[in-house]
């Protein structure tokens, strides 16, 4: 039987990172086995769906590369896929429940359930809804139809214990009888998620449903309606829970920063879905840079129950999971909070320094853009300057956006120091020999190739006598006015010695 998985988000929120990991997962695994990845719109939460939303994570899913062969703008043949074009199935299904009595219609008003609610509270004991309406004549059920009374659906749950198998949390057992009888259709005539979804997934033919473990608690009521149906029941994979860098619960707020502020930040969208995949999943090797690999060799027989560690945030404080909202801070706020040695990071430095240069160069144009200090001709992909300057910064690069800095350094002909101990590292000790004495040898023997520029500088350390950091750090400031930065003979050779010359007279 192909494969087919699905994608099933509500449009309230942004796509975040549980969400993507989901998506993912379920795209992945269809491709390595040949199936079909489909998109569905689960909308029936009226008051919180919003087209906005749904703009967004269609973007955020499409940025991903995750293309969807069903779905919102793609069309197919079990459409249509938003749950709230698709009315009309549910009720022709819940007819059926209805005349099997396997459902019937609750009037009770919230005023009832929360009084009940309440009772259970006192008591100490779960609430769970104890049928008051499940046994009405057709006689009274009339009566309140006829007043106009408003009323939900509920299903009967039969009471039993449920042995669900799943993929990767193994034999899970429920008993029914603490669900009680729960809603599948509200008051408002929309189906709940519990119900629609049963009935989407049987109509689309979804062969596995691969989500968050935080659906497990949902799995028993969604194989009680499909027995009710004689639906035949999927395959259930739920993925472990993700997890912050201090190894608890990733805050509600941190975890809900959109998938498109990761693109902001400058990861490519290969490195995320790279670091993303390994979120609960480990290839059979254990190799964790796996470009253009992830669609052959994904497989939910290699997740792992245990949580998955998000590490691309530091830790925050206890008063900072509170008060920092993630979802408001801008690009540059939000960069503060990066984990400089995350896994993501490590990962997003290879992407860079591994991907053609042509490619690279293309990715890095819209941060550079409109920067007014890089020269308006080098922006451009196939411009061979910017594209040598991007070869040899790439390695010192987590995310295209720290390109720009390192780029403005090379059009930089008026210096200053960056501060008072690299003015001192050029004026004290022997630093104002060395650098006179490397200044001497860019006039004489005007060295072009980065070799040329290291023999330079062994030069000034025979006639000088320095060597390590007191030969070179004097150089470095001298020449760029900072303490740190790209490997000096590298930067040489793209600046050219009469640029050189010039910045070290402008630093005097
Ligand atoms: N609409 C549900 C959600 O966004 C889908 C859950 C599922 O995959 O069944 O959580």
């Amino acid at each position: 039987m192909k494969v087919r998985t699905r994608f099933a988000p509500s449009p309230t929120g942004f796509l975040h990172v549980g969400g993507a990991r989901t998506a993912l997962f379920n795209y992945l695994y269809a491709k390595a086995k040949g199936g079909d990845f489909i998109l569905r719109v689960e909308d029936t939460d009226q008051e919180r769906s919003t087209e906005d939303s749904f703009k967004i994570i269609l973007e955020s899913m499409k940025w991903l590369g995750m293309n969807w062969d069903e779905g919102p703008g793609v069309g197919g043949d079990y459409g249509p896929y938003t749950q709230s074009e698709r009315l009309d199935i549910y009720k022709k299904y819940t007819d059926q429940l209805l005349a099997e009595n396997k459902a019937y219609r609750c009037f009770a008003t919230q005023e009832e359930l929360e009084a009940k609610k309440k009772q259970s509270e006192a008591m100490g004991i779960p609430y769970i809804y104890d049928g008051m309406y499940a046994n009405l004549t057709e006689k009274e059920i009339q009566e309140k139809l006829d007043a106009g009374i408003p009323y939900a659906i509920r299903f009967r749950t039969p009471a039993k214990e449920l042995i669900i198998e799943d993929e990767i949390q193994g034999k899970v057992k429920f008993d029914t009888k603490l669900i009680g009888d729960f809603i599948i259709v509200k008051s408002d005539g929309f189906p709940s998620y519990n119900y629609a979804v049963v009935i989407d997934d049987f109509l689309m033919k979804i062969t596995h449903i691969i989500r968050g473990v935080g659906h497990l608690s949902n799995t028993p009521r969604q194989v009680l309606i499909g027995e009710a149906f004689g639906f035949p029941i999927p395959n259930w994979a739920h993925v472990s829970e993700i997890v912050g860098s201090d190894g608890k619960k990733l805050s509600k707020r941190a975890g809900a920063t959109s998938i498109l502020a990761f693109r902001d930040l400058g990861y490519q969208s290969e490195a995320l879905v790279n670091y993303m995949a390994l979120l609960g999943w480990t290839p059979a090797d254990g190799r964790e840079y796996l470009p253009g690999e992830l669609d052959k060799i994904f497989d939910i027989a290699r997740c792992g129950k245990s949580p998955a560690m998000f590490d691309v945030f530091k830790k925050l404080k206890p008063e900072e999971k509170e008060a920092v909202d993630f979802v408001k801070l801008t690009t540059n706020e939000l960069a503060e909070y990066l984990n400089p040695k995350s896994k993501l990071n490590w990962i997003s430095n290879r992407y860079i320094r591994e991907s053609p240069i042509e490619d690279l160069t293309k990715l890095i144009i819209p941060f550079i853009q409109d920067n007014p200090k890089i020269p308006n001709e080098i922006k451009d992909p196939k411009n061979e300057t910017l594209q040598s300057i991007l070869d040899s910064i790439r390695v010192y690069l987590d995310r295209l956006s720290q390109a720009p800095g390192y780029i403005e350094e090379f059009f930089q002909n008026e210096l200053q120091y960056e501060n008072e101990e690299a003015k001192a590292m050029a004026h004290d000790g022997n630093g104002p020999q060395v650098i006179s004495s490397f200044k001497k040898i860019l006039e004489e023997a005007k060295p072009k190739t980065s070799e040329e520029f290291k023999n330079a500088m062994g030069e000034v350390g025979k006639t000088t006598g320095e060597k390590g950091k007191t030969l070179f750090m004097p150089i470095r400031v001298a020449t760029t006015g900072k303490l740190h930065g790209l490997e000096l003979p590298v930067l040489f050779e793209l600046l050219g010695t009469e640029k050189l010359i010039k910045r070290m007279e402008s630093l005097g």
